[in-house]
């Protein structure tokens, strides 16, 4: 049986005086997103709890499918899943990044309404890139 998280993947670091810093790390890619101040509580429990409502949840997102926590990097914002459950890669987009309609033709390579190019089939140019 799989237990809803309640958090991400985290380590603790114990301090003198029963104060804990809590890492918090991606569910997927294993980053660290969030080191907290120290926190200073009786319990782990509830140590963990402060340091995750006040700072750790807001280094990540949740994904509704799977229940992860993952970072931002390892988010499809698109179809609101972590990578795992909704890859990038061989994704045809559902909808247009840039107006928002629904596509239809996986094949065309621009929106057909504005015209923006769809992040399929390459590389999309990159303003004020240096080379
Ligand atoms: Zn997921
Ligand atoms: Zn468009």
């Amino acid at each position: 049986m799989v237990q809803a998280k309640k958090t991400a993947a985290y380590r603790v670091i114990a301090g003198p005086g029963g104060k804990r810093v809590f890492r918090f790390y991606c569910d997927i890619s294993g980053e660290l997103c969030c080191v907290t101040k120290s926190i200073r509580a009786d319990a782990e429990d509830e140590a963990l709890e402060i340091a995750w409502e006040t700072e750790g949840r807001w280094a990540f997102d949740r994904c509704p499918q799977c229940g992860r926590y993952v970072s931002s990097a390892m988010f499809n914002i698109n179809a609101e899943r972590c990578l795992d459950c909704a890859p990038w890669e061989n994704e045809y987009p559902v909808f247009c990044h840039h107006c928002g309609i629904r596509l239809k033709d996986p094949d065309a390579f621009f929106c057909p309404a504005c015209g923006a190019r769809l992040l399929v089939g390459g590389t999309e140019e990159e303003e004020g890139r240096t080379e």
